[in-house]
């Protein structure tokens, strides 16, 4: 026992606290797993724990039993004390039950389970101020979280179930250790630090098995609405996450050993994610500390060869953050901290790299708004050439950094450095998208763009001439396209002159399906629908469309585009601000 205490001056707190140590000799004692009935030391350390836990006058655990008193408890060095004692000594014989030959100790040490709850939720109130020990500043975490261990290890689960929803506090505990550990743990002692860590990744572990293996509606709500209590907000919730891996890599960076429980963190950081995201309606922005602390810790994860599981669920995590939010500004921070070098250290996923294809589909769909492909451009100036192959056509090709690298410097790049965007309204490249709306004037060149992203002018009179007609059909208050923001004005003319370069492009292609439509059905409104969301991999594709016209609102040509556009988590369908004449696709 590592603890040890001042002399104890109460004759009460002194006799419990000796009668605590032999308890705790016996403990180890009985925690031998060979010889089940032959060894006579064994069975009389069993029958000894037994007579003196039966004993009234023993006082073994008698404060852990006694109610906590009220208030001032932060002054009672005394008591503080003997409880973390206990609590040390319960998870010792907890454990030492565990074992199918101490079967008669383990229904003893149940009687003892509410009684740890309720002095685990003194000492370590949730949402409240930790109460310490004089002198001891960090131990009594990790005393309540090896005493609750001991309660969640055992084996009896339906017993654990119905126990825990008569003691809520017990995994609103829980979940409170896990979401601080960073702060109740000192990073200079990283035996103990991580075993702490450990303990608390355990127990939320064992929490979530149970929720993901048995849950009824009633377990779900005990368990998802602690957890959301506990976290309160996202904020909290993207705090933590960026604090919780930055203290992770500060351990693993110290000792390579201290943390084994990688692949566990991002998953349960996700799991987090996946219960509050339906209960927030408002979304605060994805901190950019958040993404590059895990994306700095997957690249640790395969540096020091963790399990292959920690980087792909860290990337499962990185996807879940894109799509938290309805832009790609994570995305964006995401290429900035290097995700593509992570993609390549990953080398060729294996058929079960779900969170790989999720996060490359996530990538690619960004990769065609300039935010992204910006900051990709930034990040990796020679991305390596890659041959083009038929096999990464097939539909059930997995996807990897090659097919982005593939897509970005086969595909992208050019438009990308055709188009300078910060001078988007001066440069050439997207006047001739459309033609000046107002009908009267000599509009040679496009100057301006209106606000909503669907109206060009080649000059400030026009726009003011057309103003009356246009405000009609105007949705500048809602920003770009009416996306409320996920779509930029850099993004809409990006994606227009795209568009336009792509149809230019495969113009003769089109052509003879366009011909045959209209030839068919004159009466209809066709429209090209080009991918650039779903199926983007080796490069974009489209179809062609045909719609009953007035479902449609009125574009400017007999032929309209449309875009699939994958923006966080939405993936919206946008008609894009210019058409065709059908004369334009005659061979
Ligand atoms: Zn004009
Ligand atoms: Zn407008």
């Amino acid at each position: 026992m590592p603890f040890e205490p001042e002399t104890f001056t109460d004759a009460c707190i002194a006799r419990e606290y000796r009668t605590l140590r032999i308890l705790d000799e016996l403990a180890s004692e009985a925690s031998v797993e060979q010889p089940v009935y032959t060894d006579i030391d064994q069975q009389s350390a069993l029958a000894k724990i037994i007579d003196i836990l039966d004993d009234n006058g023993s006082l073994a655990f008698a404060s852990l039993i006694s109610d906590p008193p009220p208030g001032a408890l932060a002054y009672d060095g005394h008591l503080v004390s003997i409880i973390i004692v206990s609590l040390d000594i319960f998870a010792a014989l907890s454990n030492a039950a565990h074992f199918p030959h101490n079967r008669r100790l383990d229904m003893t040490m149940r009687t003892l389970w509410p009684h740890v709850v309720r002095w685990g939720a003194v000492l370590h109130p949730a949402r409240g101020r930790l109460i310490r020990a004089p002198g001891d500043t960090r131990r009594n975490v990790t005393a309540v979280v090896q005493a609750y261990l001991s309660i969640f290890k055992t084996p009896d689960i339906a017993y654990l179930r119905c126990f825990l929803h008569g003691n809520p506090d017990a995994v609103a505990q829980t979940f409170e250790l896990w979401l601080r550990f960073p702060y109740h743990c000192l990073k200079s002692a990283i035996q103990e630090a991580s075993r702490t860590v450990d303990g608390v990744i355990t127990l939320f572990v064992i929490l979530d098995n149970i929720l993901l293996n048995y849950a009824t509606t009633t377990d779900r709500a005990l368990f998802e609405d602690e957890l959301f209590l506990t976290i309160g907000d996202l904020r909290t919730l993207y705090h933590t996450v960026s604090r919780q891996t930055r203290f992770l890599v500060e351990l693993t960076v110290k000792s390579a050993t201290a943390c084994g429980h990688w692949s566990e963190h991002f998953s349960l950081l996700a799991r987090c994610l996946c219960v509050c995201l339906p209960r927030c309606p408002r979304r605060p922005r994805v901190p950019k500390k958040a993404i590059f602390s895990i994306v700095s810790a997957a690249k640790l994860c395969v540096k020091i060869q963790a399990p292959r599981d920690a980087a792909l669920r860290a990337l499962g995590l990185l996807t879940s953050l894109c799509r938290a939010v309805t832009s790609n500004r994570p995305l964006a921070h995401a290429v900035d901290a290097g995700v593509f070098d992570l993609l390549r250290d990953l080398g060729r996923p294996s058929s079960d790299s779900h969170d790989v294809t999720e996060f490359i589909r996530q990538l690619c769909g960004g990769l065609f708004h300039p935010r992204v492909s910006r900051a990709f451009n930034r990040r990796h100036p020679d991305v390596p050439r890659v041959a083009p192959s038929p096999a990464r056509a097939e539909p059930g090709h997995i996807p990897d950094w090659q097919d982005v690298a593939l897509l970005w410097s086969s595909f992208l790049r050019p438009y990308v450095e055709a188009y300078d965007a910060r001078s988007a309204k001066l440069t050439t490249s997207w006047r001739f998208t459309t033609a000046c709306l107002n009908p009267c004037g000599p509009h040679n060149r496009l100057v301006r763009v209106c606000p909503c992203g669907t109206a060009f002018y080649c000059s400030g009179s026009c726009q003011k001439m057309h103003w009356p007609i246009h405000r009609e059909f105007c949705c500048a208050d809602q920003g770009p396209w009416g996306s409320n923001g996920a779509i930029t004005l850099d993004d809409a003319m990006f994606i227009c002159v795209l568009a336009r370069g792509y149809i230019s492009f495969l113009r003769r292609t089109m052509a003879v399906e366009i011909a045959a439509m209209a030839r068919s059905r004159p009466d209809v409104q066709i429209s090209i629908r080009i991918d650039l969301c779903y199926d983007v991999l080796p490069v974009p594709r489209h179809t062609i469309h045909a719609y009953s016209e007035d479902a449609m609102r009125p574009v400017h040509g007999k032929v309209m585009v449309e875009a699939l556009l994958r923006v966080g988590a939405a993936r919206p369908r946008q008609p894009l601000p210019f058409g065709y004449a059908l004369e334009y696709f005659e061979l």
